[in-house]
C-alpha cells in the first residue's frame, strides 16, 4: 500500500493550482446571470479538489483495490446469500433497448413490460402463488408492501379489529420493523429449544385481532420450519394469512413452494436469491406475490396484458409504494439469471447451497459449538468456539465470535455474519452458498481449524486481530462516544 495515498481522502491530496485536464477552448461569448437571478450566484467558490491526473487514478485504484466483494474472496455472511453474479446479467442490463426514460408511453416499452410480466409469471410458478408485483425496492420495502395487502383484505371485507402480527423471536429484524411502519402491534412467539416455532405458545395467541403470521423458512437459523402445515391451519382458522418471508428462498428453489405450504403473501429478494449485486444499501428488488383472490390488493400500476402490454391502475389497490415498476435494472439482471440456469437447472442451485452448509458444518463441529445439531439448509448458526479451543463463555478472556471474524480478515475471507440472530450468545452464522468450488470451501474450513488452534495457543494474538489489514481493528467504544460524522479540510 502506497503511504502518499492510503487512507487519504481525494480532498486531502488537493494541491492550489494543481490540474488533471484541459477544457476546449470556449467559443462563446461569457454568459452571466441577470440581476434577478442573483439569487442564484455562489458567495464563494465551491471546494473542489485538485489534482492531477496520476494522483487521481493511484487514488481511486488503491481505494477499489480495499474493497473487499464477491469478486475478490469467498463471503460467507449468513443471512444474505452473496452468491456470484454472473457477468452475462450485467451486459444484459445494459442493452440500449432497456435504457428508457421512465414515463415512456405503455406503447414505445412493450419489451421492458413483456420482460417484467414475464419475471411475474416465473416467480410466481416458483412460489405457486397466482400474482407478483416487481414494484418493492428490497425486502423490507416488499414485507411491509406485502402487509399491507394483509391490512387491505381484512379491511375490505369490513373486518377492522385485525390490529395485530405475530412474529417469531427468531426472526430478522426487518419483520418486526415492517410490521411496526405497517401501523401492526407485534406479538412475539417463543421457539422451541430446537429453534423451530413453538406450536402450543402459538395457540393462546390467536383470536379476532391477528392480522396474520409472519414466518421464514428456512428460518434465520437455516433450519427448516416442519410445522407449517399445522400453523398455516390455526392461523387461517382464526382469520389470519400467513406471510413468507422469502429472503431465504435460495434452498427451496424448485424443491419446494411457499404457496403449496399454504402461504398466502410473500417477498422475494431478488438481489439475494437471484443473483445481483448487492450490500451497502442498494439497490435492491423485493418482489412481493400473492395467492389468487388478493391479486386486486397489489401496488399501482399493474402491469397488465391485454392484446399489448399496459400499465394498469386499480382502485382496489393498495395504492403506490414505489415511483414506476421498481429498480428495472435488478429485475432485468434477475430475469437473465432465471433464463440462463432455465427450469431444469434451478432446482441445483437450492440443493447444492444446502450441500455446501452442510458441509461445513460438519467440518467445523470439532472445533466450534454446534447449538442446534441437525441438518440444515443453506446455512447454520455456530455459538462461537469449544471451551477446549478458549471459546468458553464463563472465562471473561475467552476469546470471541468477534476475535474470530477479525482473525478470517487476515487469511483473506470476508467474515461469517456475527451475534446474529439473537438466540445465542456467540452466534457466528455461515452461508457459503452454491457458486463455492469445494477447494474454496476445503480453504474456508482449514483456515477456520487453524484459528482455533491459534485460539488455544495465542489467545492474544487471535484477540488483537486482524494484523494483516490496512485499517487495524476498530475501538467501537469510542466509535460511538465521537462519531466523526463530516471531514474538514487542514
Ligand atoms: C435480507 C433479509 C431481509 C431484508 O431484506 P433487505 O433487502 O435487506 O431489506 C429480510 N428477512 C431476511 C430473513 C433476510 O435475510
Amino acid at each position: 500500500m502506497n503511504r502518499t495515498y492510503y487512507g487519504k481522502l481525494i480532498f486531502e491530496l488537493s494541491k492550489p493550482g494543481r490540474v488533471g485536464y484541459s477544457l476546449p477552448k470556449c467559443e462563446f461569448e461569457g454568459y452571466s446571470l441577470n440581476d434577478d437571478k442573483a439569487f442564484a450566484k455562489r458567495e464563494s467558490n465551491t471546494l473542489l479538489p485538485e489534482c492531477d491526473e496520476l494522483t487521481v487514478v493511484r487514488h481511486y485504484t488503491n481505494m477499489s483495490n480495499n474493497n473487499f466483494g464477491v469478486d475478490t474472496g469467498f463471503y460467507p455472511l449468513g443471512s444474505c446469500t452473496m452468491k456470484y453474479n454472473p457477468k452475462l446479467n450485467e451486459e444484459l442490463c445494459q442493452l440500449p433497448g432497456f435504457n428508457i426514460h421512465p414515463m415512456t408511453p405503455a406503447k414505445y416499452a412493450q419489451g421492458s413490460l413483456k420482460l417484467y410480466d414475464e419475471v411475474q409469471k416465473t416467480l410466481a410458478e416458483i412460489a405457486g402463488l397466482s400474482r407478483f408485483t416487481l414494484n418493492p425496492y428490497a425486502g423490507a420495502h416488499g414485507e411491509l408492501t406485502g402487509l399491507m395487502v394483509i391490512r387491505s383484505y381484512h379491511i375490505s371485507r369490513g373486518d377492522t379489529a385485525r390490529t395485530k402480527i405475530i412474529v417469531p423471536d427468531s426472526a430478522h429484524g426487518t419483520n418486526p420493523a415492517s410490521a411496526a411502519v405497517c401501523g401492526l402491534q407485534i406479538v412475539e412467539v417463543k421457539s422451541l429449544a430446537d429453534g423451530t416455532v413453538d406450536v402450543e405458545a402459538l395457540k393462546p395467541l390467536l383470536g379476532p385481532d391477528i392480522a396474520g403470521m409472519m414466518m421464514t423458512n428456512p428460518n434465520t437459523l437455516g433450519l427448516f420450519e416442519t410445522k407449517i402445515p399445522e400453523i398455516a391451519r390455526l392461523v387461517h382458522e382464526c382469520g389470519g394469512l400467513m406471510y413468507y418471508d422469502g429472503a431465504n428462498l435460495n434452498p427451496m428453489l424448485g424443491v419446494c413452494r411457499p404457496g403449496d405450504m399454504g402461504f398466502d403473501v410473500m417477498h422475494i429478494n431478488l438481489h439475494k436469491t437471484f443473483s445481483t449485486p448487492h450490500g451497502g444499501g442498494g439497490p435492491g428488488s423485493g418482489p412481493v406475490g400473492v395467492r389468487k383472490g388478493l391479486e386486486q390488493f397489489l401496488p399501482n400500476p399493474m402491469v397488465r396484458q391485454i392484446d399489448n402490454y399496459k400499465l394498469a391502475c386499480e382502485d382496489s389497490s393498495l395504492g403506490y409504494i414505489s415511483y414506476f415498476l421498481g429498480n428495472f435494472g435488478i429485475i432485468i439482471r434477475a430475469y437473465a439469471y432465471l433464463l440462463s440456469l432455465g427450469k431444469e437447472n434451478i432446482p441445483m442451485a437450492g440443493k447444492l447451497s444446502v450441500l455446501n452448509a452442510n458441509y461445513i458444518k460438519e467440518s467445523l463441529r470439532s472445533h466450534y459449538k454446534l447449538p442446534i445439531d441437525t441438518v440444515c439448509k443453506h446455512e447454520f448458526v455456530f455459538d462461537g468456539l469449544r471451551e477446549e479451543y478458549g471459546g468458553d463463555h464463563h472465562d471473561a478472556e475467552h476469546v470471541t465470535t468477534l476475535d474470530v471474524a477479525k482473525r478470517l480478515l487476515d487469511y483473506g475471507f470476508h467474515a461469517p455474519t456475527i451475534y446474529f440472530p439473537l438466540l445465542f450468545h456467540e452466534a457466528l452464522m455461515i452461508e457459503p452458498t452454491e457458486t463455492e468450488s469445494k477447494e474454496t470451501l476445503d480453504d474456508f474450513i482449514a483456515v477456520m481449524k487453524k484459528i482455533a488452534e491459534e485460539a488455544k495457543a495465542d489467545p492474544q494474538m487471535v484477540k488483537s486481530a486482524p494484523h494483516s489489514t490496512p485499517v487495524r481493528r476498530m475501538d467501537d467504544v469510542k466509535a460511538v462516544k465521537e462519531p466523526k460524522f463530516t471531514f474538514k479540510a487542514l
